[in-house]
């Protein structure tokens, strides 16, 4: 079952969008996250595949880099033409969420799509009602920094993630496999790299506030682009 959790004008553009909440009956199969509670958020008036290819995603990616362009150079781990399309396809079978849904489960926000779309209202209320919430925003810069409660900024790199801490975030870095981790950052328990030791859903450092910041080696279909967007 499908939940509707938020339907209206995007954070980044003002342009339609809707965010979904899937596993509610069936736990997430996804190793990494563990059995959380998903979240996807897709523009409402055209097909994941069609914005990606029209760059009509913006809406629902903003900035980040790793949305490429018109669909090529990817390096974003999601692969739009399988979940974020079957889920923008049951749209007109979506239940109205009801609030108890979330008693005692933890939350992922933005499997697919950056929670700064959503307005803050709306992910404060997740998080009230959720035992735990992660999620990620690469728009830690522009959006809203009251976010900064919730999520972890995302950073592509060393200079990303010294100005993120400079407006108080916690950061989430993705580096590549041979560069450093930085001081006070914690390799990811569930990465390759750390023996996929712990899920996100045992874990919980990527809660935002005042929670370690977090690093993790690229990894995901993209990973051979991820050179290519950053040298
Ligand atoms: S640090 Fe923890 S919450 Fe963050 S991605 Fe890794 S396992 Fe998940």
């Amino acid at each position: 079952m499908s939940y509707l959790l938020y339907e209206g004008p995007s954070m980044l553009d003002g342009k339609p969008i809707f965010m979904v909440l899937t596993g509610t009956e069936q736990p997430s199969r996804n190793s990494k996250t563990g059995p959380m509670l998903q979240t996807w958020i897709l523009r409402s008036d055209v097909n994941p595949l069609d914005a990606m290819r029209f760059n009509e995603d913006v809406s629902i990616c903003g900035n980040c880099p790793l949305r490429g362009s018109e669909g090529k150079g990817r390096s974003c781990y999601v692969t739009v033409a399988r979940a974020p399309y079957q889920i923008y396809k049951s749209k007109p079978n979506l239940k109205k969420i009801k609030k108890h849904i979330f008693k005692n489960r933890a939350v992922r926000l933005g499997a697919y799509g950056d929670p700064a779309a959503i307005p803050t209202e709306v992910i404060a209320d997740i998080r009230k009602r959720a035992i735990m919430t992660t999620g990620y925003t690469h728009q830690w810069r522009t959006c809203d920094q009251d976010l900064k409660q919730f999520m972890m900024a995302s950073c592509d790199s060393e200079q990303d993630r010294e100005e993120a801490k400079a407006l108080g975030w916690a950061t989430l870095r993705v580096k590549k496999a041979d560069d450093s981790k930085l001081p006070g950052e914690v390799t990811c328990p569930a990465s390759e790299e750390a023996g996929k030791k712990m899920t996100c859903y045992n874990c919980g450092l990527c809660r935002g506030g005042d929670t370690s910041d977090v690093v993790i080696n690229v990894h995901g279909v993209g990973f051979r682009n991820f050179g290519r967007v950053y040298g």
